[in-house]
């Protein structure tokens, strides 16, 4: 199972507990965008199309429990692939205020009715459900076993074009920040890049296991660059040591050969012998082993490399 069908299983399985308006503007988004419909009886019938049981089930289930309708689900199985046709009778288009009349015409609306907050909300668990995709990277451990990789932080819901549109964008960014548009062929493509506003979207919609997987996703990944950031650390300030160490013998050998070792003071003599006998040491390892300050044995390195440039 991907991660974006985990979060939408969560969401369409916590669509019983909402209210009947909240539930009647989910469908809504379900059917705005996606339905065909057909002319029965003077009534415009929506028909859902979707590959998701569980969507389509909801979707039966709503229009039965809130919308009087008795919609007719048919299982159509395509190789692997199953397809889900529900057939929606009698007015739920127009209780959803999915259709107007003009003149006796039937017209596909080209407003959405108002909607209270809770609502909007519902409507954009609809909207995503249908419409919407999400992938965040790979978590290392993860739930899911068989997630899509993924390097980067992605929700989308496209959106066949609507007349409408707009006012979607005005309802998600009531709910959520961060939504851009952008046309994609026959769709309209409202994203998220951001794992922080994904992360409030999930929240809003009620995907609160989605969140935590996202969360663990964020975690690992800043400890992994922490980490990282640590080890390249460490291993440049060994260069450095290295580096310096090195000078520091080259100097010592050459005050060594031309004798004027032996001429140096006690204290030269026996910082200069401790580098010698530990090439890979830290200056702090020196000054521990030989009971001095980092700053004098730094000192008197310092000291042996100027003696040793001297003619
Ligand atoms: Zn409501």
């Amino acid at each position: 199972m991907t991660y974006a069908q985990s979060v939408k299983d969560e969401i369409l399985k916590n669509m019983k507990g909402l209210r009947a308006c909240c539930q009647q503007s989910f469908l809504l988004a379900v059917l705005g965008g996606s339905s065909s419909f057909n002319l029965q009886n003077g009534q415009l019938c929506p028909t859902l199309t979707t590959r998701d049981e569980k969507l389509a089930q909801v979707s039966c289930d709503i229009a039965q429990k809130h919308l009087s309708s008795t919609p007719q689900l048919v299982k159509e199985q395509k190789g692997k692939h199953q397809k889900f046709d529900v057939t929606f009778d009698g007015d739920v288009a127009q209780k959803l205020g999915l259709v107007q009349t003009v003149d006796g015409a039937v017209e596909i609306c080209d407003t959405i009715p108002p909607m209270s907050n809770c609502c909007k909300t519902a409507f954009i668990k609809g909207l995503f459900c249908t419409f919407g995709s999400v992938t965040i990277p790979k978590p290392a451990q993860g739930s899911i076993a068989d997630m899509t990789p993924s390097q980067s932080y992605h929700l989308e819901i496209a959106l066949p074009k609507v007349a409408w549109c707009d006012q979607v964008l005005e309802i998600l960014t009531s709910v959520v920040d961060g939504f851009k548009v952008t046309e994609r062929e026959e769709s309209v493509l409202f994203y998220l890049k951001d794992a922080e506003h994904i992360g409030n979207m999930l929240v809003a919609m009620g995907a609160v296991a989605g969140k935590l997987m996202l969360e663990n996703v964020l975690v690992e990944r800043s400890i992994r660059n922490n980490a990282n950031r640590q080890a390249n650390c460490i291993s440049a300030n060994i260069d450095k040591t290295v580096a310096a160490s090195e000078k520091q013998i080259l100097a010592i050998q050459k005050l060594k050969n031309n004798g004027k070792l032996q001429k140096l003071s006690d204290e030269l003599k026996e910082v200069a012998e401790a580098r010698l006998n530990n090439p890979e040491a830290t200056l702090l390892e020196l000054a521990t082993r030989l009971n001095l300050t980092k700053n004098c044995v730094n000192k008197r390195l310092y000291k042996l490399i100027e003696l040793s440039q001297k003619k």
